[in-house]
């Protein structure tokens, strides 16, 4: 979600609390400064200087800048607190915002212990009343909850604002490919596989838009599609970009990772938000023809705060870690409001890794200038981890699922039905603020809609390798109570 769509009229300071700045602050920041918003940043990289001249500004009682992005943790310092005191008591402060508002319960997928902290705002600023915003693409009711109760906010006069979890125009599919020993052929299968749906989205695109071109040059390429594979570790960012790459497909594809310099991030960021598709304009500036694909292969940080609309697909390489990062990512896909795709790729083994790999990060944001500012106990990981547990389990339960309806899941498991209760309760000019319901049919958007029961069903028992006492066991686990399965 871009903060671009949620500013009111920025008559005074807005205190803008964000958790990955350098990721998500620089396409934000940009994109307010293009529209002559004057906005400024305050992180572990802002030269002292320029902070001083931040500080300065904001403390001057008439401040130019508007708004103001920090991190939770920033927001845990004496001197911050002491200087957004007085910017409130000359009357400066107008709101504060709290994006990714879920990392503040420890029942989210995400948890970050600076993020408790943020209570101060509403036990501090309460005369002139300050205004907060909390902002999250993904909370079940439970975290709803919980953020509402340790951000202190009055339940009596909260306005919601909600659009669906499941997005009409994403076509969700999961892909079972049988998991067998060898490591290597599993990966090829699945390379393979993703091969040959690209051959097919490409002959279709360039029927269509041969079609719709009225060209009678059948020769002239359509601009690039743009995808987005997400993998697991940094090595298999690499690879696979390379293999796509080199697969005579006509596939431009980038591996995008926290191990890459930080001008080489910086500037697939910037190509990837650039206003047509991404490498075309790389591509163009060698002199070399346009590829049919323009993919990045990256970790799961990628996408975040970029705001490219034009994003046809969305890949899973792996089971998401979290079935809010499933949504969230997914949703990465089809912003224009036209046809996208979701596919995941699932087999029992790399379920099995993914777990693996949960158990064993404790607290994945939990780092450094977390642990200084704000501790976290022993009982507090316990329920990060449980709750990590249990979202993962959702994404199991999404994938393993064959007769049911992948929108309706995603419907399910978001409490998108509990929020769509609270917004008919609002009045009509705020529900009115609101975007459609989440109630809109499938239409044969996922792949159980589309192909039956029948053979989803088969797809995902050729993918079987394991006994029926097995299954019988993974049928259990999609039950209430699924977790117990996930015993550690
Ligand atoms: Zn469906």
């Amino acid at each position: 979600m871009s903060s671009c769509r949620l500013l009111p009229p920025l008559e005074k300071v807005f205190a803008f609390n964000c958790p990955l700045l350098l990721v998500m602050a620089v396409d934000q920041v940009a994109a307010l400064e293009a529209y002559g918003i004057p906005v400024a940043t305050i992180n572990g990289t802002t030269p002292l200087p320029e902070r001083k001249a931040i500080i300065e500004d904001l403390l001057s009682g008439h401040p130019k800048t508007r708004l103001l992005y920090v991190t939770p943790e920033f927001c845990c310092t004496e001197t911050f607190r002491r200087n957004l005191i007085r910017i409130h008591a000359q009357g400066e402060l107008n709101r504060v915002a709290i994006d990714e508002a879920h990392c503040i319960s420890e029942w989210g997928h995400d948890f970050r212990p600076a993020y408790k902290e943020l209570s101060w705002f509403r036990k501090t600023f309460t005369s002139p009343l300050v205004p907060i915003t909390a902002l999250t693409a993904t909370a079940t009711p439970k975290v709803r909850d919980d953020v509402v109760k340790l951000l202190g906010l009055d339940r009596t006069s909260i306005k919601w604002f909600h659009t669906p979890s499941a997005r009409p125009n994403i076509h969700y599919e999961v892909r079972y490919i049988e998991g067998i020993e060898e490591d290597d052929d599993e990966e090829e299968k699945r390379v393979q596989d993703l091969l040959q749906w690209l051959d097919f989205v490409r002959n279709r695109h360039h029927t269509r838009h041969n079609r719709d071109s009225c060209s009678t040059d059948t020769n002239v390429k359509p601009p690039p599609i743009s995808g987005i594979v997400y993998v697991p570790l940094r090595s298999v960012a690499d690879e696979l970009a390379r293999i796509l790459s080199c697969s005579g497909r006509d596939i431009h594809a980038i591996a995008y990772h926290a191990g890459l310099p930080a001008s080489e991030r910086k500037r697939i960021q910037n190509m990837w938000a650039s206003k047509d598709t991404t490498a075309d304009d790389m591509n163009q500036q060698n002199g070399a023809p346009r590829p049919a694909f323009s993919i990045v292969v990256a970790t799961n940080a990628f996408g975040m705060g970029i705001d490219n609309p034009h994003v046809r697909f969305v890949v899973h390489w792996t089971p998401p870690r979290s079935f809010e990062g499933l949504v969230q990512e997914s949703g990465r896909a089809g912003r224009d409001g036209r046809a996208a795709v979701s596919i995941i790729y699932y087999n029992r083994n790399e379920r099995d890794r993914v777990f693996e790999r949960l158990k064993k990060d404790e607290n994945p944001h939990g780092g450094r200038a977390g642990n200084r500012y704000a501790p976290q106990s022993a009982n507090s990981k316990a329920r990060s981890l449980q709750a990590r547990v249990e979202s993962f389990g959702k994404v199991i339960a999404f994938c393993e699922a064959t007769n049911r309806c992948r929108h309706q899941i995603i419907k399910e498991f978001s409490g998108d039905l509990e929020l769509e209760n609270i917004m008919s309760s609002q009045t009509t000019d705020q529900a009115s603020c609101s975007s459609s319901s989440s109630s809109s049919p499938c239409d044969f958007a996922c792949d159980v809609c589309k192909y039956g029961p029948e053979k989803i069903s088969r797809q995902k028992k050729d993918m079987l390798k394991f006994t029926a006492q097995l299954e019988a066991a993974v049928m259990a686990a999609m039950l209430p109570g699924y977790e117990s399965f996930w015993s550690f």
